[in-house]
């Protein structure tokens, strides 16, 4: 498999690392929606969180990253993960976004819905049933 994020952690593919220890990554991204915006990705290849082996492994490298990122850049971190390619995750390799949020920069619009009461059932309903009907 040729995935740019594995060839990073395998120090194969050029980036800008800040941070890495046995199970996490981290890097700045090319193309920054702001300052000091990095991925941190698990050393392991996995398409989703779910997928990661070394969960704890990489929670506690991804804390390490976080107490560097607050301290030593912005205390105001967005942490966006995308789902896949209809998230706009064009490398398939589990990657979690933190992004400085300086004051006075608009990083994200979001779009809000108000949920019916039978959406908030059936979501209810799905999850805590573990149901997919
Ligand atoms: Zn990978």
């Amino acid at each position: 498999m040729d995935c740019k994020y594995c060839r990073i952690a395998a120090n194969q593919y050029p980036a800008h690392i800040l941070y890495e220890d046995e199970n996490v990554v981290a890097f700045l991204v090319e193309n920054p929606v702001s300052k000091g915006h990095s991925v941190v990705v698990p050393r392991e290849h996995a398409e989703r969180y779910t997928e990661i082996q070394n969960v704890s492994g990489f929670a506690r490298g991804l804390k390490n990253f976080l107490l560097l990122m607050e301290e030593y850049i912005c205390p105001d971190l967005h942490i966006v993960v995308n789902p896949g390619r209809k998230g706009g995750q064009n490398n398939l390799h589990f990657q979690m976004h933190i992004i400085p949020q300086y004051e006075g920069e608009k990083i994200f619009e979001w779009t809000w819905h108000q949920l019916t009461e039978d959406e908030v059932e059936e979501i209810t309903r799905k999850v805590k049933n573990k149901s997919k009907d």
